[in-house]
């Protein structure tokens, strides 16, 4: 399974790929030299917006992808039509968009006191990252997602 290293502009496209399933990294104070050095050592492909960066990549050897729309739907149907990225809803695995560890399947029973009073009643399934503990639900913003996901395969 690929793993990449987004680059600072990609926020919201690293936190798509977590969900994903994908193990992403996202700079944020680390040196563009640190992201291709961990990149490298990590077999990690780097997703950039920048040209210089994705220049320095090819100099180093380090995979890259040159991401320089701002559409979430045309990042992904990019990553879809180069890399073949597969992209399923709900995802096969899931990581936490927050900090990039693993999400665990939970019955509404063992989080029932820990998500907002209500949500029990309309959605059934449930994940708690095994890291940070925050729990995810198949809610409105996944909906959003997974119309995105349909266009990126489809379009
Ligand atoms: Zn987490």
């Amino acid at each position: 399974m690929s793993k990449f290293y987004a680059d600072s502009m990609l926020g919201k496209l690293a936190r798509f790929l977590r969900f994903l399933g994908y193990d992403t990294l996202y700079r944020r104070e680390e040196s563009v030299e640190k992201m291709l050095e961990t990149s490298s050592e990590d077999n990690r492909i780097v997703l950039s917006k920048s040209s210089d960066i994705v220049n320095k990549c090819n100099k180093l050897s380090v995979k890259f992808l040159f991401i320089p729309m701002n559409d979430i739907g045309y990042q992904l149907k990019t990553l879809h039509d180069v890399l073949h990225l597969e992209i399923s809803i709900p995802p096969l695995n899931t990581r936490c968009s927050m900090c990039n560890n693993e999400l665990i399947e939970k019955s509404k029973q063992e989080i029932i006191n820990l998500i907002p009073k209500g949500t029990e009643r309309h959605h059934d399934r449930f994940w708690q990252c095994s890291a940070c503990g925050k729990i995810y639900w198949i809610g409105s913003h996944w909906r959003a997602i997974e119309k995105i996901i349909t266009e990126a395969k489809g379009g």
